[in-house]
């Protein structure tokens, strides 16, 4: 049992000195508690009884704070400014009699980082987590048994990138001797080594294991930039995950959205009761519009205006409220295109529909000759970006273009494609986008929005209004000068997507497309073994759900399928498309490719089933 604990404090902070210039870095508060405080906090919770600070800069700050702590005492480096903290290190040799944790002073971390590794049976063991893309990161190089073996700020300099280093190890007392004999025969001349690479120089004779926690919420404050990210985003996510009181059963839902949630999404809906027209709510609701552009434009030029509904509130809100006077025409390659026709039918706009395969790329060559031939002049395009009816992903950088092109106002249906594949409005052209909250975002079904250029939507507030909720330009009038929706919001489900996109941020747009194409590479192999095929061919797919031809099975019934996987906590869905038999499998939310290989494990148990109730005759 682990008793004790080391944090190395010496360090001057000088990457962020409008701080720490009367401070050391452990001192700067996060939610008004110094981050070094949380880390004791989060070590006397775990049974560690005695911590040793190894102090320097600013060493006075950590004296008052050992104070405080009966279980703390400090040891200062009096050459700190000149000496690495391996040094420091080494200067604590007469206060650690046993194993123990190493800590950076830095760090915000879960508690479950000190959990996995108080758990480990192995005695020396590094953590290490996902690549963090700070810019500031330690890799580490293993070897097959993931024993450490280098480590550097320079991939170049590494044979392979395993993990990076998160700043916390567990090391046994034999180690620590060892490490110091290490460093005692290379110091004086390398006084300003740090401890791991210390580590390393030790790592052909001592096994250190290196545990990696792909998905630990953690970081270190090297720099402003890190301050942000730890203020705004690391710390918040932390918080949320320590605050779960229990697990919610996991199903995994292969349904285009809702998706997957994580339970600190879901339990971020249970929030004290409080009146939408407060300030408070306001804020979170400005954040919320903020982000959401931030993800795809500039808040400066874009904004996101808010609806409670789901994603086809939000396109027929864009339909409704942004085609005036002129022609629209509308790309219709699937079930979603054709939603948005039956909307400009009911509106009664004036629009011509575009038909294109459902399995196949536009040709967009034939796309701008129609537009070029009309009789009228084309002023609006409205386009799918994923069609969800078969998983076909239309180019709509180069649709843009065209609009750019032809001087047409382009709007997107974005709903099943925003926050997984990177969009860039200004860039593509795109005046106007609907997305909503239940899908790639991770969060709960109820709210979805429209994106949009500030000055085409000013403009439009010339355009007679067609309807009452769904007016955008009313809509964004009125929460521009009240930071209020018109109509009751979905209360709860804004708070869950305000922690749906800490989420996202955090884990990054382009990580999450990586995270569902591993998923989406393992659904296909898995379906190609199995004797399946998909509809929509490699090249022009979204990666993001799959039409799957239905097999051709004696005794296949997409119900009793459906039926089967449910019972086993996975949800698949129907295919849509008239005249093709197919059935199709989502690969978003919070799943990975691991959920999609024990989806495949039931789909062969099932297959092998049905081939065994009906032999061929
Ligand atoms: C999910 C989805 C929608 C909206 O569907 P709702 O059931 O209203 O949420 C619209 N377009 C596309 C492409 C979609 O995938």
């Amino acid at each position: 049992m682990i008793k004790a604990a080391v944090i190395l404090a010496a360090g001057k902070g000088s990457r962020m000195m409008e701080r720490t210039k009367d401070r050391p870095k452990g001192s700067l508060a996060v939610d008004e508690k110094p981050i070094i405080e949380h880390s004791i906090a989060k070590l006397l919770a775990c049974g560690i009884e005695k911590i040793v600070i190894g102090t320097g800069y600013k060493h006075d700050w950590y004296e008052q704070l050992a104070a405080r702590y009966p279980q703390i005492r400090c040891v200062y480096n009096p050459h700190y400014p000149e000496s690495g903290s391996m040094y420091t290190l080494l200067m604590l040799k007469d206060h650690i009699q046993e194993d123990f944790l190493l800590l950076e002073s830095d760090l915000l971390y879960e508690k479950n980082a000190l959990c996995v590794l108080l758990e480990q049976d192995r005695a020396d063991v590094i953590l290490a987590g996902s690549f963090s893309r700070s810019g500031d990161e330690v890799f580490i190089e293993t070897d097959d048994s993931h024993h450490l073996v280098n480590l550097s700020k320079d991939r170049e300099k590494l044979r392979r990138l395993d993990a990076e280093l998160v700043g916390i190890s567990k090391l046994s007392l034999s180690t620590y001797r060892k490490l110091c004999r290490y460093a005692e025969a290379i110091l004086p001349a390398n006084l300003g080594l740090d401890y791991e690479y210390a580590l390393v120089g030790i790592a052909r004779e001592v096994e250190l294991y290196v545990q990696k926690l792909s998905d630990l919420a953690w970081c270190e404050v090297d720099d402003e930039d890190h301050w942000t990210r730890a203020v705004e985003v690391i710390y918040p996510i932390i918080k949320a995950r320590e605050a779960i009181p229990a697990p919610v059963q996991r199903n995994i839902l292969l349904n285009p959205g809702p998706a997957t949630t994580t339970d600190t999404v879901k339990y971020a809906q249970v929030v004290p009761d409080i009146c939408p027209r407060e300030e408070a709510f306001g804020e979170v609701m400005t954040y919320l519009a903020a982000e959401l552009t931030r993800f795809v434009a500039d808040p400066a030029e874009y904004a996101t205006v808010l609806f409670g509904g789901s994603g086809t509130a939000a396109v027929e809100a864009m339909i409704s409220s942004a085609v005036g006077e002129g022609m629209l025409l509308i790309v219709n390659n699937g079930a979603y295109g054709m939603r948005m026709c039956r909307i400009a039918d009911i509106y009664g706009l004036s629009y011509v529909a575009y038909n294109s395969p459902a399995d196949d790329a536009i040709d967009l060559a034939a796309l701008e000759t129609f537009i070029q031939s009309s009789l009228q002049p084309i002023r609006y395009l409205a386009i799918v970006h994923s069609e969800t009816t078969t998983g076909l992903l239309n180019d709509i950088g180069a649709v843009g273009e065209i609009c750019r092109r032809h001087g047409i106002v382009m709007l997107v249906d974005a709903i099943s494609s925003y926050a997984a594949i990177p969009i860039d409005m200004k860039a593509m052209h795109i005046h106007y986008l609907a997305a909503s909250a239940n899908k790639n975002l991770q969060g709960m079904a109820g709210v979805s929005f429209v994106i949009a250029r500030r000055d085409q939507m000013e403009a439009s507030r010339l355009i007679k209004p067609r309807n009452l909720y769904l007016h955008l330009y009313d809509q964004y009038q009125y929460f521009a000068k009240t930071s209020q929706m018109r109509f009751t919001p979905p209360v709860q489900t804004l708070y869950a997507l305000k922690q749906a996109i800490l989420e996202t941020k955090w884990e990054g747009i382009e990580a999450r497309y990586r995270r569902y194409c591993d998923a989406w590479e393992t659904l296909i192999a898995g379906i190609t073994r199995l004797g399946l095929t998909h509809l929509v061919p490699i090249q022009h797919h979204s990666k993001l759900i799959t039409a799957i031809r239905e097999p051709s099975v004696e005794g296949y019934n997409f119900q009793e399928m459906h039926d089967y996987f449910y019972r086993r906590g996975f949800t698949i869905y129907p295919g849509k498309l008239e005249g093709q038999h197919t059935f199709r499998v989502a690969n978003i939310g919070a799943i990975t490719h691991r959920d999609m290989e024990r989806f495949l494990g039931l789909l062969e148990q099932y297959l092998q089933e049905i081939r065994l109730k009906n032999p061929p005759a």
